[in-house]
């Protein structure tokens, strides 16, 4: 991978939304443990992320293959050696394979009793894989992927759907407390990538078809605030709609609004309606709508244009397109 330099000085740059809810960047508060947390993967969204476990006063050690620097946070000169000594391991990395290797790396390093956090969106049979290899060392695990986007790494405002044992949700319950504001115990390993990936199922597939619901609406010539005043309080509501309306100068502020920069790019949702497939694959569940939002959304990353786009630009897609 090319090198990167990135310097990161404060994800949290007002520290206002932590405080909002009780905590405060700097030393943890009285009957906060204080913990060493290794963290592995810090990219755009573990970049923020670390910093904001290093602000609330944890001692932090990172480890990235590209070149990084985040104030507060020491990197260290391998994933091994980030992990030695740590109560809690953070991995957020791009895909299954890298946590795996990853794993191989920093599980012997890791003390007995610590936990593996991965935080990253993998493939479910993955974060089972890791979570086993962890156990078997004597290790606690957790697979904690995230929904909220970049804004809300830098924020401290994430949701982690969480997968894995009680006891390890206990002990990282204050650093998701830190990098987020909802954290939901999902059930056993592999359960909180079961969540993600059944929840961006749902929304993928929503997008689209609010995004084809808008360009019939042009050709049928209904107002498209009409359109969004009825569906918005009406049964064709949902969170495409109402709260991210793919149509520009409808609804509350959205990527729309913004020529479609994400927000919430479309090759992420094409990674995770790929996972939903993989998983839905493995599982024997029939899953057509899936099927075809992953198809759709392949077609635009990789033969339209739509990388880098954000994943509600399907709609100005459907606009230019008939039937054929
Ligand atoms: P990113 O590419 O910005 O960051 C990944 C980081 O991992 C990079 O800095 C890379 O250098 C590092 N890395 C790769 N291989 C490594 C290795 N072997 N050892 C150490 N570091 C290594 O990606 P991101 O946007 O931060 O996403 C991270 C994860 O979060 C992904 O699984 C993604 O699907 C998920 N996610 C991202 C978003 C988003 O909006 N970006 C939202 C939700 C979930």
């Amino acid at each position: 991978m090319a090198a990167r330099s990135r310097h990161l000085a404060a994800a949290r740059r007002d520290g206002h939304a932590h405080a909002a809810r009780g905590g405060c960047p700097g030393p943890p508060q009285e009957g906060r443990r204080h913990m060493k947390i290794g963290f592995i993967g810090l990219g755009n969204m573990g970049g923020p992320m670390a910093a904001n476990l290093a602000k609330a006063g944890h001692d932090v050690t990172g480890f990235d293959t590209a070149e990084v620097s985040i104030d507060g946070i020491a990197m260290a000169e391998d994933a091994a050696h980030a992990a030695e000594g740590a109560d809690v391991v953070i991995t957020m990395l791009p895909n299954g394979g890298i946590l795996h290797s990853v794993a191989e790396a920093i599980v012997p390093a890791m003390k007995k009793g610590a936990v593996l956090l991965d935080c990253s969106t993998v493939d479910v049979a993955s974060a089972r894989a890791v979570a086993e290899m962890a156990n078997d060392a004597g290790l606690l695990s957790l697979d904690a992927p995230v929904s909220g986007g970049i804004g809300g790494a830098e924020g401290g405002t994430l949701t982690f759907m969480v997968g894995g044992d009680e006891k390890a949700f206990e002990i990282a319950k204050p650093l998701f407390d830190i990098m987020g504001q909802k954290a939901v115990h999902c059930g056993p390993s592999g359960n909180g990538q079961a969540a993600k990936i059944c929840n961006n199922m749902i929304l993928g597939a929503t997008m689209i078809v609010t995004c084809e619901a808008f360009a019939l609406a042009d050709k049928l010539g209904l107002d498209r605030q009409a359109m969004f005043d009825v569906v918005s309080t009406s049964s064709g509501y949902s969170w495409s709609m109402n709260a991210y309306c793919p149509a520009p100068g409808i609804g509350p502020k959205s990527p729309a609004d913004n020529d479609y920069v994400p927000g919430f790019a479309a090759e992420l949702m094409l990674k995770d309606l790929r996972l939903a497939q993989q998983a839905a694959q493995d599982a024997d569940a029939d899953t057509p709508l899936g099927q075809a939002a992953t198809d759709l959304y392949a077609q635009f990353v990789e033969e339209e244009g739509g990388k880098g786009r954000d994943f509600s630009a399907m709609l100005p897609r459907f606009e230019k397109r008939g039937r054929s």
